[in-house]
């Protein structure tokens, strides 16, 4: 078996890894890097698109998919393996990839149909054979809905590899929780947070409860910025409990009643991926499917307001608070949440709330840098904005397990496996969870 990371070693986004074995290329995600990391460019690769006989996802994030157009455009015709759910967010999420690329029309709805022709949906934990003795299982790995982690085996010799995908941690809303994986010979283990530890679930919800409650005591405006799939939907969950269940609202007393901020989801791209995740509640976690059968959507509240064209966009961004907006995209390299960035960052009533990973380089991660600067200032689409809003990070939102829930899963496996390669980390965070493992 040979393995190859052509992207995500030592990196969090742009993850895409090549394993050989038995005669057969397979490659694991073809992801799109962010900010200042780096993957390898397909010409580089050790070996031409068209000789790599399988394509499997792990999930739909851009970090782990945004290159398979870029793969099929260099002549990938093999089979594309991944969840139902995650095969029904391929599209819609790589629509949007594929804007900023510049292909034309024609081309880009080509490319749409060959990954539809290409892209197979399965479920979890079963065995299929694919090739050549290869036989491969999908497992649940909690972190979005549809993510998976992939088992591969081989008998002669017997033989079995692990690729974690990106693992949830538990609780996560809508997202059932990690599976228990089969034991293996070598696992590839996902590290993001390998060196740090989440607050947890029940923490979240009410700090997410005070921060809005304090943020909005002066009249301004929430920025959320937000990946669409995943956190979009996760956000509106807890706002859903914060607004709608009795406990939290005893808690939050200010955020109900007449007064009631409105909250806009400011993202044609979220709108989308929440309408597709509403239609896939079979895949939900029990807590969600519970809240639906009591009759309350957990992704829907009264105040809730979808933002679809330019034009509202726009008047959004010239409205008074209070109001929370959450716009994409989550790192604030691009989309919505630049232009609201650009108007609000000067104004000392906003503040901005940061609910996920931010990859070296983007202006989210040096928005929380520099606020800590008694010089407030950050570049966003080449223009210098001073920071005199409020910033704040909920490290708990993480769609990744912390350090414990890395160990954990390990720990569960009915036996350890004999060797563990880390990816998708920064090296500090692979040097704490290697420490820790
Ligand atoms: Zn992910």
């Amino acid at each position: 078996m040979i393995l190859t990371h052509l992207g995500a070693e030592k990196t969090v986004t742009g993850s895409c890894h090549l394993l050989q074995v038995k005669g057969l290329n397979i490659l694991v995600d073809c992801g799109l890097a962010q900010g200042a990391d780096h993957c390898l460019p397909i010409e580089e690769w050790p070996l031409p698109c068209p000789e790599i006989d399988f394509l499997f996802l792990t999930h739909a994030h851009i970090d782990h998919i945004g290159r398979v157009p870029e793969l099929i455009r260099n002549g990938f015709r093999g089979e594309i393996i991944t969840t139902h759910a995650t095969k029904a967010l391929l599209s819609p999420m790589l629509q949007n990839a594929l804007s900023f690329q510049d292909m034309d029309k024609g081309e880009r709805s080509k490319i749409l149909g060959s990954i539809d022709e290409l892209s197979w949906g399965f479920e979890y934990q079963q065995k299929f054979d694919l090739k050549n003795g290869v036989r491969f299982s999908l497992g649940r790995a909690g972190h979005i809905l549809g993510s998976c982690f992939i088992r591969f085996e081989l008998d002669s010799p017997s033989y079995s590899v692990v690729f974690s995908g990106d693992l949830g941690a538990r609780n996560t809303p809508l997202v059932p929780d990690p599976d228990i994986p089969d034991p293996c010979d070598f696992l590839v283990l996902e590290s993001t947070y390998g060196n740090r530890r989440h607050e947890d679930r029940k923490d979240r919800i009410r700090k997410l409860g005070e921060v809005l409650t304090h943020a909005l005591a002066d009249g301004g405006k929430v920025f959320i910025p937000a990946f669409s799939l995943g956190r979009v939907q996760e956000l509106l969950f807890e706002m859903d409990r914060l607004f709608s269940d009795p406990k939290w609202q005893e808690v939050f007393p200010d955020l109900q009643g007449k007064s009631t901020v409105p909250v806009f989801l400011d993202s044609p791209l979220g709108l989308r991926i929440t309408e597709i995740m509403s239609s896939l509640s079979p895949y939900w976690d029990k807590e969600a499917q519970r809240i639906l059968r009591k009759g309350d959507h957990p992704l829907d509240f009264d105040h809730l307001y979808a933002v679809r064209s330019h034009h509202e966009h726009m008047k959004l961004l010239e409205m008074d608070g209070p109001t929370v907006i959450i716009a994409g995209s989550g790192m604030c390299s691009g989309g919505r949440i630049v232009d609201h960035l650009k108007a609000g960052l000067k104004d000392p009533r906003n503040d901005v709330l940061f609910v996920g990973y931010q990859a070296e380089g983007t202006p989210g991660r040096d928005i929380i840098r520099y606020a800590e600067n008694p010089n407030r200032f950050v570049q966003i689409d080449g223009e210098s904005v001073p920071i005199k809003a409020g910033v704040h990070v909920l490290s708990g939102y993480s769609a990744h397990a912390d350090q414990d829930g890395l160990v954990e899963w390990v720990q569960s496996m009915p036996k350890k496996p004999e060797q563990i390669k880390l990816v998708h980390g920064e090296p500090a965070a692979q040097k704490g969870l290697n420490e820790c493992l």
